[in-house]
């Protein structure tokens, strides 16, 4: 064999042996991800995900590449050459994989045959059952910033157009400023009309809760005042920044830190209770998304603004002492990513004796911190108190003291189903369906 046929034959085989080796670690990575999430019970995606019909899935993988979501987690994964969702908790409903599937392999679903999703009845105005009070983005089923933008603002236009006007009630009451209250308030601005938005946390909804440098894939969308607006591929602080000015800009009127926690119909007016006062408005419009009302922990000094209730960017606690409360991923993705940087002193309170409810890799991941002296693990703990320079648990009959100068609980959130419930929304249960 000449020399040269012999080089190209070598070549190929090491290529190929390369090939296969890549393929089959890839293969372990998603078998290993789908463990994981069955593992920790984290089999039920939030809302919009993909269906794969495995009798017309040949493998080639096209929707795991087209995943948005691929860069930061592994969503979809081919296990035994089918496509399986293997990150269900991750999937944000892009549907990026249908379009991708070559074979009309994949469905867009709500819900799934274990577990049930609430999506609330709406006429196609965006006015729920109760006259008045209108649903738009993420919590009406519809996810993604575009669709949640676009949605804020015809449901505005809709309140407009019905003109209810009661004596010395606001025209709308916008609940949320995430991506669907920020374009509904816009465009009452634009329309003239009496308003006022309510905010639980901070601008952005999800958006302000990404990781830090998050890629956010979206879409050119024209916003009312501001007009189109041509983000495609952006990070998660370009996109804020932008909406920050747009806001201030043109002084909208949203009060944050002000939860609402109640809504009474009275003689046709709508009479909000928030944390922190009562309005009364001739419509509501939620725009609360699905991810609910962070868990508090019900003990004195939890009001001080050094408590809060997600990570954002662990940078942010270079230098300091800080308790991390909680059991599941989020609160231990917390705990380590704030212990690795090194300088910090952390303690994760867990009032359970194990974490059984969090992913294999975020275990390990607390595992070494602790065995390097990076963490404190308090199992079988309890907060009793945040003082401004000390938290007070208790452990067992014991009470331990430690010195702090940030909380961050990770208890859970209080979906708004009982919410939707108390108002009267009706809604209807999908099972896996379109
Ligand atoms: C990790 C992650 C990554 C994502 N990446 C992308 C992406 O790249 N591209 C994309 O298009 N979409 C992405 N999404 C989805 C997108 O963020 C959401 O679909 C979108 O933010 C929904 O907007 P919304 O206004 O309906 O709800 P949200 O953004 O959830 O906003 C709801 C707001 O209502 C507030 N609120 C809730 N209850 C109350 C109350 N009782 N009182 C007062 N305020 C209240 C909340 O604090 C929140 O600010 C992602 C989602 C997640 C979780
Ligand atoms: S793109 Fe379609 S055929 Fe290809 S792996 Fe994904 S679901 Fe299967």
């Amino acid at each position: 064999m000449d020399v040269s046929l012999t080089i190209y034959a070598v070549l190929m085989v090491a290529i190929s042996a390369v090939y296969i080796w890549r393929q089959r670690r890839t293969y372990e990575r998603h078998n290993q991800t789908l463990q994981d999430s069955v593992a920790a019970g984290m089999t039920e995606p939030a809302s919009l995900h993909p269906l794969i019909n495995d009798s017309k899935c040949l493998g080639c993988g096209a929707c795991v590449k087209a995943c948005p979501e691929t860069s930061h987690h592994d969503v979809l994964g081919l296990i035994n050459g089918k496509a399986v969702l293997i990150g269900p908790t991750d999937c944000i409903g892009h549907g990026a994989c249908k379009t991708a599937c070559p074979f009309d392999a994949i469905t867009l679903v709500f819900g799934t045959a274990r577990r049930g999703l609430d999506i609330p009845l709406l006429k196609p105005n965006f006015e729920s059952n109760v006259p008045g009070i209108y649903l738009a983005g993420e919590l009406g089923g519809m996810g993604l910033i575009k669709n949640a933008l676009t949605q804020g603002q015809q449901a505005l236009e809709a309140i407009a157009k019905a003109g209810v006007k009661r004596p010395g009630a606001l025209d709308v009451l916008i609940i949320g400023a995430g991506p669907a209250g920020l374009a509904a308030s816009l465009a009452a601005k634009k329309m003239g009309l009496s308003y006022q938005t309510i905010e639980q946390e901070a601008l952005g909804g999800a958006v302000f809760q990404y990781p830090r440098g998050k890629l956010v894939m979206t879409a050119p969308v024209e916003l009312p005042i501001i007009g189109k607006v041509q983000f495609r591929n952006t990070s998660k602080e370009t996109l804020l920044k932008f909406w920050n000015e747009a806001c201030h800009g043109n002084g909208l009127k949203i009060s944050y830190q002000e939860r609402v926690e109640a809504i009474e119909n009275k003689d046709g007016a709508f009479h909000v209770r928030t944390t922190k006062s009562q309005h009364v408005a001739s419509a509501v419009l939620l725009g609360i998304g699905r991810r609910g009302t962070p868990r508090k922990l019900g003990v004195p000094g939890e009001e001080m603004s050094k408590v809060v209730y997600r990570l954002i960017d662990p940078e942010q606690y270079r230098g300091k002492h800080v308790v991390v409360v909680g059991g599941g991923d989020s609160a231990l993705e917390a705990a380590a990513s704030i212990a690795e940087l090194g300088d910090t002193t952390v303690a994760l309170s867990y009032r359970g004796d194990a974490f059984q409810r969090a992913k294999q890799r975020n275990r390990q991941r607390v595992d070494q911190a602790s065995a390097k002296g990076q963490l404190n693990v308090l199992l079988n703990s309890q907060v009793r108190e945040i003082r401004p320079e000390e938290v007070v648990m208790k452990q067992a009959d014991k009470e331990i003291r430690l010195r702090n100068d940030a909380v961050i609980v990770s208890a859970g959130g209080i979906l708004p189903n009982d919410f939707l419930k108390s108002i009267g929304i009706q809604v209807e249960t999908k099972w896996g369906t379109e």
